[in-house]
């Protein structure tokens, strides 16, 4: 007697396609075919259906404090509702310890927080930063825990973050032997800087100057830095939040030169240009590094199709109305950061698969396939394979929404897809063999979800 049955599905598993059955039995996949027979306590009619493993978002920032008493407008259970109704069945947020904590206590501190609320299965990677406490074997012991990824930022002096690059050469060798992937802020501080200061000086503090003063080279000129770094000490390097064709040039040249390097970008940069800080509500879409023009948009579309832009993650960091418009009369007082989990799948779906840019396998090599190797997840995640967790997304390819407050599941309380109409949309997910959505709502328990312990990154 099977647990589920997923009836008659268009299947891509990943690696294969097939049309037929997917049957779950405890929590995991039992068996694959055509019109399976056996038993089940349940059955999902999928005809008319695509069924594809459930999307791993490498990339979220749920209850995270930031600057003058901001935080983050998702909980651990809000959030993974929300990366549920997106068809999403991991998320990986981060631990960020504060200045002089040690690395370990901190991550202990973000599962107590994490543990109770969370619907769907995550991971942690550990934020070293400038003015945290790390140490060789501080590492070893995040090895044990199931840690293997860690976050570096070359920018964020202020706010403690930026490491500098001498520490950075040191942190590197360390990670190299844990074989840890390190994830990478890349933003040229100096730049950056100098740009702020004069741009407040000069009075210009309107939103569309957050853009201006990070300019594609900002991140580009850090891309190829950390990538280099990274080559010379043997550590695969992941840039994060990849945002400009300059960067994505950046990051091609290291991997010529022999680099290890990979690249994630986020939904908000494929779809929208940096004209939308001219907009009265420009503060909105304030996060680092800033969306850029239509050519770079074009250029990370390009990087999606021919495999130099591996994941997909979405930055879920979004801050509510009336703490963004602390940027009012200074953008540089507006906390930074969007949604997005909820929208890498539909808008994958419908701005790239629908449109003919990017074809199905490659959307689920985006979104679930090479995130769970690059993040020490696969076989038990990102494909679906006998043994392998029962993580599953049933997208209705003819679905239309329009997205906005209204329909996305985010304690958000503004959208900046607000009148987006997509086709194709995630209605089921499935974790661990549990439908958690149905119908496109939300059914997930809190505090169901599970912390998953990594093995070391292999795509
Ligand atoms: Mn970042
Ligand atoms: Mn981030």
């Amino acid at each position: 007697m099977l647990d589920l049955l997923i009836r008659g599905g268009r299947v891509f598993t990943g690696e294969f396609w097939f049309e037929g059955d997917v049957g779950v039995k405890d929590g995991r996949v039992a068996l694959l075919g055509r019109n399976i027979e056996e038993d089940a306590e349940r059955i999902i009619d999928a005809g008319g259906m695509i069924v594809i493993p459930g999307g791993i978002d490498g990339h979220v920032h749920f209850q995270m404090p930031y600057g003058d008493g901001f935080r983050t407008a998702d909980d651990f259970y809000t959030g993974t509702i929300a990366a549920a109704c997106g068809g999403i069945t991991t998320i990986i947020d981060f631990v960020t310890p504060e200045p002089g904590q040690d690395i370990v206590e901190a991550f202990h501190r973000r599962r107590e927080e994490a543990d109770p609320l969370v619907a769907i299965d995550y991971g942690l990677h550990v934020c070293v930063t400038g003015a945290c406490r790390w140490s060789p074997s501080a590492l070893r012991e995040l090895y044990r825990e199931g840690v293997t990824s860690y976050k570096v930022f070359t920018a964020y002096s202020a706010r403690g973050l930026m490491m500098d690059d001498g520490v950075l050469l040191r942190f590197l060798e360390e990670a190299s032997r844990v074989r840890a992937l390190v994830l990478g802020h890349c933003e040229n501080e100096w730049i950056i800087r100098d740009n702020l200061e004069r741009f407040g000086r000069e009075g210009r503090l309107a939103p569309i100057y957050h853009a201006l003063s990070r300019p594609p080279v900002a991140e580009a000129e850090s891309v190829q830095r950390l990538g280099l770094y990274g080559l010379e000490k043997g550590v695969r390097i992941l840039v994060v939040h990849l945002s400009s064709g300059m960067g994505l040039d950046a990051a091609r040249m290291v991997r010529l030169m022999g680099g290890e390097i990979f690249v994630e970008t986020c939904p908000h940069y494929l779809v929208f240009t940096d004209e939308v800080y001219l907009r009265e509500d420009g503060l909105k879409y304030i996060m680092s590094p800033p969306i850029k023009g239509a050519r770079d948009r074009e250029a990370l579309w390009e990087g999606l199709m021919d495999g130099s832009i591996d994941v997909v993650g979405s930055d879920h960091a979004p801050f509510n109305w009336s703490e963004k418009l602390a940027g009012r009369d200074d953008f540089r007082k507006a906390p930074g950061g969007v949604q997005g989990t909820e929208n890498i799948i539909p808008i994958l779906f419908s701005e790239g698969v629908r449109r003919g840019r990017i074809s199905l396998e490659r959307m689920v090599e985006l979104v679930a396939l090479n995130p769970a190797k690059l993040y020490g997840l696969y076989p038990r995640k990102g494909v679906i394979a006998p043994g392998s967790d029962a993580d599953l997304t049933i997208i209705d390819p003819e679905k239309e929404v329009v997205l906005g407050r209204d329909t996305l599941h985010s304690n958000l309380d503004h959208s900046i897809y607000e009148g987006m109409k997509v086709r194709g949309y995630p209605v089921y997910t499935v974790s661990r063999g549990e439908v958690i959505v149905e119908d496109g709502e939300p059914v997930a328990r809190k505090g169901r979800g599970r912390f998953l312990k990594r093995g070391v990154s292999q795509l």
